[in-house]
C-alpha cells in the first residue's frame, strides 16, 4: 500500500517525526518534491538529526530511501547528509536516486542569492538554496537530469548553451562574475562520480514494489499553503507540496495512494514572508516560540526564528481538504500545556464579512482573525498513551479542532520521540 505523509499548513508540522514513526512498518520511503531548502528534525535512539534531502526513514536498517524525480537534488548536500548520519553510528542506508531527478547546480544557489539581494526589502525570504532558479530551469527545459550526466556526447554543448543565457543575466542584471562552461562541466562530472552508485529507474522499481505488496511512504516537504497552485502564491515554494504530486514526483499511478496522512500542528508557525492571519507577536509569540517543537521554533535549515500564531481552523480545514486527507496527525500538542487559555482562529473577517473558507492571496492579505478561546489543561501530557487518559480540556481542544476542520484526527503526537503518539 502507498501512503503519503504531507503537511496541512506552512511546513514544520512535524512530518519528519510522523514519517520516521511510520517507517517502522514501511519498506520504502520516497521524497517526491522540494529540495534542501526545508528540513525535518528527527529525534531517535541515535540522537537528534536535521535532514534536508534524505527521507526520514533512513534510520531503519530495513527500509530503502528514494529520491524521486520530483526532487531538486543537491548532490553535495545529499552526500554530507549521508556522512552526518553514518558518522553518528547510523548504518549506511540503502539509497536510490531517480535517473530522472534534476540537479541543483551551484549557479542556482548563486542566482537565488543574487535575486534576493536585488529585491531587497521585497524579497521572498528564500532560504537561498537555489530552489526557485532550479525549478524555473526545469520548466524552461534547461535543467540537467541525472541521466544526462552519462551522456558524454551532448553534455558539453548543452553546458555552453546554458552558460550563454545565464551569463546575460549575470552580467547585465546582477553585475556578478560570469560562468565558465568548463567549470560547470567539471561540477557535473564531480556529481556524476558521487551519484553513480545510486542511480535507478525509480518508477520501474516502485511499479514492481507495488505489485509485490510493499509498504511505501511518500514524504512531502512543507505544506499545503506553500503549494504553488493552491497555496499563498507568490509566497510559496516552487514545487507542489500536495499528496497528488506524490504520484508524479515518485512516478506511480495516482490511484495507488490509498492513505493521505496530513500532519497538522496544534498551533501555527511559518517561515518566510506572506499573509499569516492568526500570527501573534511580542512576549506571547516569544514564549510559544521558545517552548515550541523540540527546543524551540527555529528553522531546521537556517536557524531563523519562525513566525508564530494560534491554531488556524480556516487555513487547516483548507490545507487538509486540498491534500485529500484521509487521516490527520495532530502534532506538538504537549507544547500548549503551559497556557491557561488557548485562542483558536475559527474564522476570517474580510471586508466586514465573516468566512471560514480560505481565500486567494489578495483577499487573504485583508483577512482579520476571529478567535474563540478554549480553556487550557495546564499539565504535561507527554508520556500519555491512551486518548481517554488525556485531560478533559485537552480532549475538548482536539475535538473542537476536528469538528472545525472536518477531517478525522486519528493520531495525536505528544512529544518529539517515536513513541510519543496516541492512536484514536
Ligand atoms: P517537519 O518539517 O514537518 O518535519 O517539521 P520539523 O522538523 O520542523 O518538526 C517540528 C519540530 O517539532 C521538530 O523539532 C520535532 O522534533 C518536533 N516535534 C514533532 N512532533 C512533536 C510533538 O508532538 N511534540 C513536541 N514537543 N515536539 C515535536
Amino acid at each position: 500500500m502507498v501512503r503519503a505523509v504531507v503537511g496541512a499548513n506552512w511546513g514544520d508540522e512535524g512530518k519528519g517525526k510522523i514519517t520516521d514513526m511510520l517507517s517502522e512498518n514501511a519498506d520504502i520511503i520516497v521524497r517526491f518534491q522540494g529540495g534542501a531548502n526545508a528540513g525535518h528534525t528527527i529525534v531517535n535512539n541515535y540522537g537528534k538529526f536535521a535532514l534536508h534531502t534524505l527521507p526520514s526513514g533512513v534510520f531503519y536498517g530495513h527500509t530503502t530511501s528514494i529520491i524521486g524525480n520530483g526532487v531538486a537534488l543537491n548532490i553535495p548536500v545529499l552526500f554530507n547528509e549521508i556522512k552526518s548520519i553514518t558518522d553518528k553510528g547510523v548504518p549506511m542506508p540503502k539509497i536510490l536516486v531517480s535517473d530522472r531527478a534534476q540537479i541543483v547546480m551551484s549557479y542556482h544557489i548563486l542566482f537565488d542569492q543574487y535575486e534576493e539581494e536585488r529585491l531587497g526589502k521585497n524579497s521572498f525570504g528564500s532560504t537561498k538554496s537555489g530552489i526557485a532558479p532550479f525549478y524555473s530551469d526545469k520548466y524552461a527545459k534547461i535543467g540537467f537530469q541525472v541521466s544526462e550526466l552519462f551522456d558524454n556526447e551532448g553534455l558539453m554543448d548543452k553546458v555552453k548553451r546554458i552558460c550563454e543565457t545565464k551569463n546575460v543575466m549575470i552580467e547585465h542584471l546582477y553585475h556578478k562574475p560570469v560562468l565558465n562552461p568548463q567549470d560547470v562541466y567539471n561540477e557535473l562530472m564531480e556529481y556524476k562520480d558521487m551519484v553513480e552508485p545510486y542511480v535507478c529507474d525509480v518508477s520501474e522499481y516502485l511499479y514492481s514494489a507495488i505489485k509485490d505488496g510493499k509498504e511505501i511512504l511518500l514524504e512531502g516537504q512543507l505544506g499545503s499553503l506553500k503549494d504553488p497552485d493552491h497555496g499563498i502564491y507568490p509566497m510559496v515554494t516552487s514545487s507542489s507540496t500536495l499528496a497528488a504530486y506524490g504520484a508524479i514526483g515518485a512516478g506511480i499511478p495516482p490511484y495507488e495512494i490509498k492513505k493521505i496522512i496530513t500532519v497538522c500542528k496544534a498551533y501555527s508557525s511559518a517561515v518566510g514572508s506572506g499573509a499569516f492571519v492568526s500570527e501573534i507577536f511580542g512576549e506571547e509569540a516569544d514564549e510559544l516560540r521558545r517552548r515550541g517543537g523540540d527546543g524551540g521554533e527555529y528553522g531546521a535549515t537556517t536557524g531563523r526564528p519562525r513566525r508564530m500564531g494560534w491554531f488556524d481552523c480556516v487555513a487547516s480545514k483548507y490545507g487538509c481538504r486540498i491534500q485529500g486527507t484521509t487521516d490527520v496527525a495532530f502534532t506538538v500538542l504537549d507544547v500548549l500545556g503551559y497556557l491557561d487559555e488557548i485562542p483558536v482562529c475559527t474564522g476570517y473577517e474580510i471586508d466586514g464579512k465573516l468566512t471560514t473558507d480560505f481565500p486567494t492571496t489578495v483577499k487573504l492579505e485583508k483577512a482579520k482573525p476571529v478567535f474563540e478561546v478554549l480553556p487550557g489543561w495546564k499539565t504535561d501530557i507527554r508520556g500519555i498513551k491512551n486518548y481517554e487518559d488525556l485531560p478533559e480540556n485537552c480532549r475538548k481542544y482536539i475535538e473542537f479542532v476536528e469538528k472545525q476542520i472536518g477531517f478525522p484526527i486519528t493520531m495525536i503526537s505528544n512529544g518529539p520521540g517515536r513513541d510519543d503518539i496516541i492512536y484514536r
